[in-house]
């Protein structure tokens, strides 16, 4: 396994490759990396010749009050994970090398991050839609997988890549979860003994949403006050936003006659989650 450390490295490893005809899987990550990472990689793995991963906490995705600084990490235990899944790359780039002085570029969808996250964090999908063009041009990938644990930003990448016609096919990986439910995160490393049992709430109302449109419940409305009645049952819980919304446009729906996305992000003390899942009302 190659570990790089600037973007003329990460360049030039490519570079080589595709002069050998070798496909390229690409998984973007801000590290310490847990099952949901690791799905990712094996997904990707059979696919292509090599498989990398990058491990880079964006500064640009995250707001002044948000936990850019305490972002957890553990660089020796990623590489661990890394190298166990197949991985043949690492790039493991530092933030001067991604944004040396005078950087003035964003990229920026115009439409998706009005709804869910990108309410509350102005300038997150920017980062995030800047980050991946980079790491898009650095890495040079044939496909890039992506979880829909993040599901905003994974219709943000989609739309990204065929605005700017990135010749890169992008997949997507199922939400990996603890045995109880949550939804895997590097983020639950926050979390006390008392609020690992108040996160349950995110996985649990997306079964209540599952039970009453399966019972027949097509009122968006009625669900989402029946989840935020359950949730704020849960210590130490404050909700952002529980939405029942079209699963491509991510607008909010009126009736549920089709496939819906059920999403929520709810600080629990003070540790942001989220979660999501994909309702079918007639299955
Ligand atoms: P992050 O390191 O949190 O930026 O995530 C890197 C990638 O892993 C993103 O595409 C996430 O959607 C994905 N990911 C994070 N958590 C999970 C999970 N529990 N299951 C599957 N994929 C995940």
């Amino acid at each position: 396994m190659d570990i790089l450390k600037t973007k003329s490295q990460m360049r030039e490893w490519s570079k080589n490759k595709k002069t050998e005809s070798k496909t390229i899987c690409f998984v973007p990550t801000m590290g310490y990396l847990h099952q949901g990472h690791v799905s990712l990689l094996e997904k990707g793995k059979p696919l292509c010749d090599e498989l990398v991963i990058s491990i880079f906490v964006n500064p640009t995705q995250f707001g002044p009050n948000e936990d850019l600084d305490d972002y957890p990490s553990n660089i020796e235990k990623d590489l661990d994970l890394a190298q166990k899944a197949g991985v043949t790359a690492v790039f493991l780039p530092d933030k001067k090398n991604i944004y040396p002085e005078n950087f003035q570029t964003e990229v920026k969808l115009q439409y998706l991050p009005g709804f869910l996250c990108g309410k509350s964090r102005p300038i997150h999908f920017a980062g995030v839609a800047t980050i991946v063009t980079k790491l898009f041009n650095i890495v040079m990938p044939d496909i890039a997988v992506f979880g829909q644990k993040d599901y905003q930003q994974l219709q943000i990448i989609r739309q990204l890549v065929k605005d700017l016609d990135f010749n890169i096919k992008i997949l997507e990986g199922n939400i990996i979860r603890e045995k109880n439910g949550l939804a895997m995160s590097s983020r639950n490393a926050y979390l006390s003994k008392i609020q690992r049992k108040s996160a349950l709430c995110l996985s649990k109302s997306l079964d209540l949403a599952r039970k009453l449109i399966a019972g027949g419940e097509k009122n968006p409305v009625t669900i989402k006050k029946k989840i935020e009645t359950f949730i704020e049952a849960f210590p130490e819980t404050i909700i952002e936003y529980v939405s029942l919304c079209n699963p491509e446009n991510l607008e909010d729906i009126d009736r549920i006659e089709d496939k819906i996305l059920v999403a929520l992000a709810v600080k629990i003390g003070r540790t942001r989650l989220i979660d999501n899942a994909l309702i079918n009302p007639a299955q």
